[in-house]
């Protein structure tokens, strides 16, 4: 039987440079292939223009680049952009290009499903079935900036980790796609544009502080309140919400940056004023602000987004107390492509 070839993208620059050496090569070679690899984006051995025709057949050999290919692409009326993208293994996940009068931001998954189980969230419904490798996750960004290029004729300003999947249950390969993104070899995004959104898994939140990452965190918060915050969310039976605070207080001791909260109101379900009350407390623990989410309705109707005066409610007492709050407006509902509508529909 065939052994199946690695790819190639899974090795490090000096790993690859440790391969040419191992096959009698000059290990700057390594350095040329990976320029190749995540700067120039090559597809195939055959673009490496600059490496020996032996060389690239041997590659060839060895090697394969998974590329990740967008399957099917889908234009809102908004000018917002879906991409179902298909992985070498045929399994699919979803991105999304969000174009506003100031910013592009690309919305990227990092799992295929979410092995969480949100009662809101139309991508919860999918069983996990494996992590993103890093360069899956690395290239969503690229086809987004060349989407961004391509329709909207401007370079893409910000990524955010709010697709299919949990980021921080799949820590190592996102913070390896984050390296690669911000790096000179990569796309050189500076880190302050980059948003890692996380349904708040405490000791992944501390493990991101001791790594001093650079890039902004986002916690899906939703309710300040254990027991309710349980019922729309269940595994936070297991991540509390006392261990989530003491993570974020840790964060903010270590990190010195200020943490959003993402908040959707629903209708009987936190629109009351106790439901308020415990937000504005929670978010005093450390700076931080609040962004409140457009609920975008997945089916049956069990949730359903809270009237406008809950919602002027919820802002008029943040304001209050001085804690920063923003309205986000869904974009791309015609075509599924809002949060917590990534579910693979195609
Ligand atoms: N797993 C990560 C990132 C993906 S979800 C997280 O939970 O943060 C991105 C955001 O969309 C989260 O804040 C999530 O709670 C929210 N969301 C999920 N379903 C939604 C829905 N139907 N309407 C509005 N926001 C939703």
């Amino acid at each position: 039987m065939q052994q199946e070839k690695k790819d190639i993208r899974a090795l490090s620059k000096e790993e690859l440079r440790d391969f040419f050496v191992s096959i009698g090569d000059k290990a700057f070679r390594g350095n040329q292939v990976y320029e190749w690899l995540w700067n120039k984006g090559a597809h195939s051995f055959e673009e490496m223009t600059n490496i020996s025709k032996d060389t690239r057949a041997h590659l060839e050999e060895h090697f394969t680049i998974n590329h990740i290919k967008v399957d099917h692409l889908q234009r809102s009326t908004d000018g917002t952009i879906k991409n179902a993208v298909k992985l070498y293994d045929g399994l699919i996940v979803e991105s999304v290009l969000i174009p506003t009068e100031t910013r592009t931001t690309a919305c990227v998954s990092s799992q295929v499903g979410c092995s969480l189980d949100c009662k809101f969230c139309a991508t919860a419904r999918l069983k996990r079935m494996r992590n993103l490798n890093p360069d899956e996750i690395y290239d969503q960004v690229v086809a987004i900036h060349r989407e961004s290029m391509l329709y909207h004729n401007r370079p893409l300003s910000n990524i955010v980790f709010m697709g299919m999947g949990e980021p921080l249950m799949n820590y190592k390969n996102v913070l390896l796609s984050i390296d690669k993104i911000t790096s000179d070899e990569g796309l050189g995004m500076s880190p302050k544009r980059i948003t890692l959104s996380t349904s708040g898994v405490p000791k992944m939140i501390k493990k991101l502080a001791d790594d001093e990452v650079r890039f902004n965190l986002a916690v899906s918060l939703h309710s300040a309140i254990q027991e309710t915050r349980e019922k729309i969310m269940p595994f936070a039976k297991s991540f509390t919400l006392d261990d989530l605070k003491e993570s974020l207080e840790y964060w903010y001791a270590k990190t010195k940056r200020i943490v959003t909260y993402e908040y959707v109101v629903w209708k009987n379900v936190n629109d009351k004023p106790e439901d308020i009350k415990a937000l504005v407390k929670f978010c005093k623990y450390i700076p931080s602000k609040v962004n409140l989410i457009e609920y975008n309705p997945i089916d049956d109707g069990e949730f359903q987004q809270a009237s406008d005066r809950a919602i002027d409610q919820y802002i008029e007492a943040l304001e209050k107390n001085r804690i920063p709050v923003t309205v986000r407006r869904s974009r791309g509902k015609d075509i599924d492509a809002a949060c917590g509508q990534l579910a693979n529909k195609q």
